[in-house]
């Protein structure tokens, strides 16, 4: 039973990384803000909570956010264990989170937010599958088209310059302190971000000692 966490600022390519390693490890892969974002395209309550506050860039309260995890995890469908994306987020979600759960390792993905704002804003998703793309290094076949199912493809809500800012300044402020816990407890490995996607998984494995 593997149970990670995985750590960055948005568009540092977690959803990726961690897409790739949970296929190949049977892991499962929850992501935080995935699982936000089908309750606000499904217009859930869960949706209507979180919506406004999602598309300004800011977190979501620390009780929603914490009540989600919990129902996630309580599934027990992780029989080979998970992989964590966007949580936690600051102190109190790590608490809560270390009080639960013990972790194999925390991956860091470290990307310079110049290189964040590049990618970030040149990001674009398909709102049906959810498959995303990049204008600047995983362009669609077909411009601004899903390969896999022809959806034309929209900008995330929260991809906006205003929105990023205030992602980059709770990143700095509320979720580096966080890393800094784990680090404590020698769970991090530190990853440089900025390679290209294969790059950086075949680094990721070889600081956890996985097979490449
Ligand atoms: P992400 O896809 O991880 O960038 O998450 C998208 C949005 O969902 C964030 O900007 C927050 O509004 C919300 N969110 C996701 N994870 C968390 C979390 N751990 N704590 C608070 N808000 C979160």
């Amino acid at each position: 039973m593997r149970k990670y966490v995985i750590m960055g600022v948005q568009g540092s390519g977690k959803g990726t990384q961690s897409a790739l390693l949970a296929k190949d490890l049977d892991l499962v892969h929850i992501s935080v803000g995935d699982i936000f974002r089908w309750n606000v395209q499904k217009h859930t309550k869960l949706g209507a909570q979180v919506r406004r506050t999602m598309n300004a860039g800011n977190l979501v309260s620390d009780d929603l956010v914490e009540a989600v995890v919990r129902d996630r995890l309580g599934m027990h469908d992780w029989n080979f264990g998970f992989i964590i994306d966007g949580f936690p987020r600051n102190a109190r979600q790590a608490e809560f989170f270390m009080e639960s759960y013990d972790i194999d390792g925390v991956i860091n993905l470290e990307m310079p937010d110049d290189e964040v704002r590049r990618r970030v804003l040149s990001r674009r998703l398909c709102p049906r599958c959810g498959m995303d793309y990049n204008l600047i290094a995983d362009r669609p076949e077909e411009e601004g088209r899903c390969d896999i199912c022809g959806t034309p493809l929209v900008v995330r809500d929260d991809d906006t310059p205003e929105a990023l800012a205030a992602r980059l300044r709770d990143y700095h402020e509320q979720t580096r302190p966080v890393l800094e816990l784990f680090r404590r407890k020698e769970y991090v490995y530190d990853i440089d971000a900025r390679p290209a996607q294969d790059e950086v998984q075949q680094q990721i494995r070889k600081a956890l000692n996985l097979p490449s």
